[in-house]
């Protein structure tokens, strides 16, 4: 242990909670709750590396209020910011320059569930949990995990503040602090940087099918009134992707003339020259999708992966001194394209199962108790329609009918699938792609979209995204791949540029422009990108996302 790292300050918990998302502070929530319940004192800390709470959430979203109506039955008379019920569905297949109207797959209505924007809900579920007396430290990432000599989680360590680029403390410098716990909960959302180690540690992951992801990209817009319809969610499949590519957008009109707008697409994509942010642009300027923002400003601008192994992907929660819930451990419904439900049930049966533990019953798993819940149950009957996807889009379609329709979810065979990073072809094999120039309007490029995402890192810091080797990323990455860092990367962070007087190419790495999506540590073909967390309080400061 360094000398820094001895003079660390400790604090001491019953819970600590990794992340102000939907899973950590519903988790935190029932905590709570079971403890006023039972009389009884719980300490209960939750840790958020965005500047406050809400500052790192990207979704949708559109929100079914299942798990909230269970934890908080009262929750409308308290304020919480779900103002805009969904009224109509649309879904659309583009081509070029048409839009037909398919039937709504009953996975996708959204009769009863709420247009929202899940950072403001997250910053109403924080008010929930303070009032409870949850601690919540927005502003702090949880930088390392820390073990008991038996090897045991026992809590987590935020990471120093002030340490130089080149590993020096500065004049800034502050050690970070030690968050004991008799359980912690890993509630990081999409590819957690410490669940990352902990699936390795505990093996996790082993006799399941590999995670697979999407990337997110969400543009928040002020629309013109007479282009303004509340309530209404428009998702659309087809162009300006090929049938071999997973994807599509979604259109969520909210409260005050706003509309949500993105775009996600499958990380199993082959293509290296695919650029997800251009194909959003591209879609935009659709006629049935253009004429929505022709008149309207763009307010906001981020992205995020998602997960999308779904049931098949759900590794072992349960380790040594905690458990992972939410996004880390993979909950969402693909064809719902929803998981703040899931995630928020998972915290709440999480922290119902080690309050027990904490009870003494140590024998409590929370994945045992997940497999009794409707989570399980939601995502084993959906289980095989995203996979069904990877022979392209019309028999992805025609399967997921006959799956939906015919076999109700009852088919008596589960397919499986690969790991994204696998699945690019080489350059020489595949086609390049053109895009065209964003008009400012409509489309608009990557720098300025950037800008609107507020996002901000102390320049003076070690760099968050580590290459394991980084002689690859020109032997690899740039000789057989043509670096795909470069087009996936929703804000330009990753830069091929030239060795003055050499000519050499080198990857120039602009870390400071990081909006936290993760794609990078999904989709680098060698692996070799490790997205660790910046200092505390870095990255995308979204004000409502
Ligand atoms: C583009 C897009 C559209 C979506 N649309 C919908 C939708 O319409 N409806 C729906 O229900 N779901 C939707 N989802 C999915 C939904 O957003 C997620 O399922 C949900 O946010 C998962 O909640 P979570 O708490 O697990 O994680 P998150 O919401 O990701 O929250 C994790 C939190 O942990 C923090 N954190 C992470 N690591 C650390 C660390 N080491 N230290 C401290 N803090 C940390 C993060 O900053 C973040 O605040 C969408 C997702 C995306 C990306
Ligand atoms: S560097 Fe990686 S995590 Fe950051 S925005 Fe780019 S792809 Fe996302």
């Amino acid at each position: 242990m360094g000398e820094e790292q001895l003079q660390r300050e400790r604090m001491e918990y019953d819970v600590v909670i990794v992340g102000a998302g939907p899973s950590g502070l519903a988790a935190a929530i029932r905590l709570k709750q079971l403890a006023a319940a039972a009389d009884r004192e719980l300490g209960v800390c939750v840790v958020e590396k965005g500047s406050e709470v809400g500052a790192h959430i990207l979704s949708g979203a559109v929100f079914e209020p299942r798990a909230l109506q269970e934890l908080i039955p009262d929750w409308r008379k308290k304020g919480t910011p779900l103002a805009t019920p969904a009224a109509e569905d649309r879904f659309l297949l583009l081509t070029a320059t048409r839009a037909l109207r398919l039937p709504t797959p009953p996975q996708m209505a959204n009769h009863g569930n709420y247009i929202i924007s899940l950072g403001n809900l997250c910053r109403w579920l924080a008010q929930q949990a303070e009032e409870l007396g949850v601690e919540i430290y927005p502003g702090f990432a949880a930088a390392e995990v820390l073990y008991d000599a038996s090897g045991r989680v026992q809590g987590v360590a935020t990471g120093d503040m002030g340490i130089g680029r080149d590993g020096q403390p500065t004049d800034r410098y502050q050690p970070g602090v030690e968050l004991l716990a008799k359980e912690t909960l890993f509630a990081e959302g999409c590819r957690g940087s410490l669940t990352k180690l902990l699936m390795q540690r505990f093996r996790l992951g082993d006799g399941i099918d590999p995670q697979t992801y999407a990337i997110g990209i969400k543009e928040l817009w002020e629309v013109a009134p007479d282009q303004h319809r509340p309530g209404l969610v428009v998702h659309t499949i087809g162009w300006p992707l090929d049938t071999a590519t997973y994807g599509g957008s979604f259109l969520y009109h909210l409260e005050n003339r706003q509309v949500a707008v993105g775009f996600v697409i499958g990380l199993d994509y082959r293509n290296p020259f695919l650029n997800p942010f251009e194909e959003f642009q591209r879609f935009k300027t659709h006629p049935a999708i253009r004429l929505f923002f022709e008149a309207g400003r763009r307010v906001a601008y981020g992205a995020r992966a998602l997960n999308e192994g779904g049931f098949q992907s759900i590794p072992r929660l349960d380790f040594p001194g905690g458990a992972l819930i939410g996004d880390t451990a993979g909950f969402v419904n693909v064809p719902k394209i929803k998981g703040s439900h899931t995630a928020m049930k998972s915290g709440m049966v999480a922290a119902e199962t080690i309050f027990r533990r904490l009870s003494g019953s140590p024998e409590a798993g929370v994945r045992r108790a997940l497999e009794e819940s409707w989570v399980w149950e939601e995502l084993r009957r959906v289980r095989n329609i995203r996979p069904s996807f990877r022979w392209g889009l019309w028999a992805g379609l025609a399967y997921s009918a006959l799956d939906t329709y015919v076999l109700r979810g009852r088919a008596p065979w589960t397919f499986h699938h690969h790991a994204d990073h696998l699945q690019l072809a080489r350059a020489s094999e595949a086609r390049r792609i053109d895009y065209p120039r964003p008009d400012g309007k409509i489309s608009f490029d990557r720098l300025s979209s950037v800008f609107i995402s507020n996002t901000n890192h102390e320049e003076d810091q070690p760099p968050h995204l580590r290459l394991r080797e980084p002689e690859k990323a020109i032997a690899v990455n740039y000789r057989l791949y043509d670096s795909p860092e470069q087009r996936y990367c929703p804000a330009g962070v990753y830069e091929i540029v030239q060795q003055a007087g050499t000519g050499e190419p080198y990857l120039q790495i602009n870390a400071q422009n990081c909006v936290h999506c993760k794609t990078c540590d999904i989709k680098d073909p060698e692996q070799n990108i490790d997205w660790v967390v910046p200092e505390g309080g870095g990255g995308p400061n979204y004000p409502n996302m």
